[in-house]
């Protein structure tokens, strides 16, 4: 399957849409209550930040294999405000032919109007931010949508015109049992999207939704019905035709996210817009975190760079490594080589034994990748590359 990847070229570019209509109770991302004062804040440190990178860098490649915008909530910002962007993008840039468009929206923030002016301003993949099909599952995430306008948003996108749509889910909700989960892989599945991503519920420090659970006031999901939960999404998503192809992921064949593979095949990309970070030849680095840090300082016509960090080959290896074991087919190791000029074998062999003793790695079809045994265990894995 990952011998079609090799068309992938090797920058694809992310902007970060800082604003949300309201917080959800489990997020920790980088976002801002929307306001029309704040939207324009924002754009215009976009379009200068998009300025700045028109004149180039050294060993940057401005052509574009994939745009991502996403947030936050990309969709709180006007259609016409993000056609705008995308506008002034494929001016400065150079979109290859194919290069997927992807927007993140909730259902919610988007009516049909406003999805045939994303469609007709070049956006050419949607990802919605469904979740759940509970109403009550979405109300303890603090989602602002129900169910019933995730399926209507979901239809509305199609008859907009969207061919290639995504929709996220996740797992692990205090409170979710097998039978809602079951239904809401049914209903996805109804729904005939190219890609579907599972994601199990991280409860980070600090956000309402961690903080009722660490009080003991809701149970969180046990790690034997999490783990039986993701397990029921392989079986159910793989048994109606589609390939499980990340840890996370799930596309009808030939429909991965394109984008996202940039990532795990540690590729180069360019991120915008503040806290968004880049992998670029010359490094990786991070925006400015906040939306004052990063107007300001694009104010004065600098880049809203705020941390640098020139990478060695050694920590490439690795991070090509535990990103490439998230895909499924694994680690290529031919294209390690040529990256490397150094088999994975030889630069890993301690790591590998132990893993492959272990029944978490194999060698299959010249990749390395992990068993399914592993796959649950990814994490634990992925730490003996650092
Ligand atoms: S919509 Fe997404 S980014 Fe915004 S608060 Fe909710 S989870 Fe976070």
């Amino acid at each position: 399957m990952v011998e079609q990847y090799t068309y992938l070229k090797p920058l694809g570019l992310y902007i970060h849409v800082p604003f949300c209509l309201k917080k959800c109770c489990y997020c920790d991302f980088t976002s801002y209550p929307y306001s029309e004062a704040a939207a324009g804040v924002y754009l215009d440190a976009l379009f200068k930040e998009i300025e700045l990178y028109s004149q180039g860098l050294p060993g940057w490649d401005k052509a574009l294999a994939s745009i991502f915008i996403g947030g936050g909530t990309p969709t709180c910002l006007p259609s016409r405000s993000l056609t705008a962007v995308l506008d002034r993008l494929s001016e400065v840039f150079s979109l290859l032919p194919g290069c997927e468009v992807t927007i993140e929206a909730n259902p919610g923030t988007v009516d049909r109007q406003a999805l045939i002016e994303l469609r007709k301003g070049g956006v050419n993949r949607l990802s919605l931010g469904i979740q759940a099909f509970q109403d009550q599952l979405l109300s303890m995430l603090g989602r602002i949508h129900t169910a019933a306008e995730a399926v209507e948003t979901t239809r509305a996108a199609r008859m907009a015109g969207f061919e290639d749509l995504n929709l996220d889910f996740i797992f692990g909700i205090p409170g979710q049992t097998l039978a809602d989960w079951q239904e809401t892989l049914s209903l996805a599945a109804s729904l005939e999207p190219e890609h579907i991503a599972v994601y199990g519920l991280q409860l980070e420090a600090g956000t309402p939704l961690e903080n009722l659970v660490s009080r003991g006031k809701i149970q969180p999901c046990s790690e034997d019905l999490e783990l039986f939960l993701y397990q029921t999404a392989i079986q159910y998503l793989s048994g109606q035709g589609y390939v499980h192809y990340e840890i996370s992921n799930f596309a009808r064949p030939g429909r991965e996210s394109i984008h996202n593979l940039g990532y795990w095949l540690n590729r180069y990309y360019l991120g915008l817009g503040p806290a968004a970070h880049s992998y670029l030849p010359c490094g990786r680095y991070a925006n400015e975190s906040t939306l004052e840090g990063y107007a300001g300082r694009l104010a004065q016509g600098e880049l809203p760079v705020s941390t640098t960090e020139a990478g060695t080959v050694r920590t490439e290896m690795a991070e090509t490594m535990f990103l490439g074991l998230r895909l499924i087919s694994g680690v290529d190791l031919t294209a390690f080589y040529q990256r490397f000029g150094r088999r994975v074998e030889d630069v890993y062999r301690l790591e590998i034994t132990r893993l492959l003793k272990a029944g978490f790695v194999e060698f299959a079809n010249g990749r390395l990748r992990l068993t399914a045994a592993g796959l649950p265990l990814a994490n634990e894995v992925f730490i003996e590359f650092l």
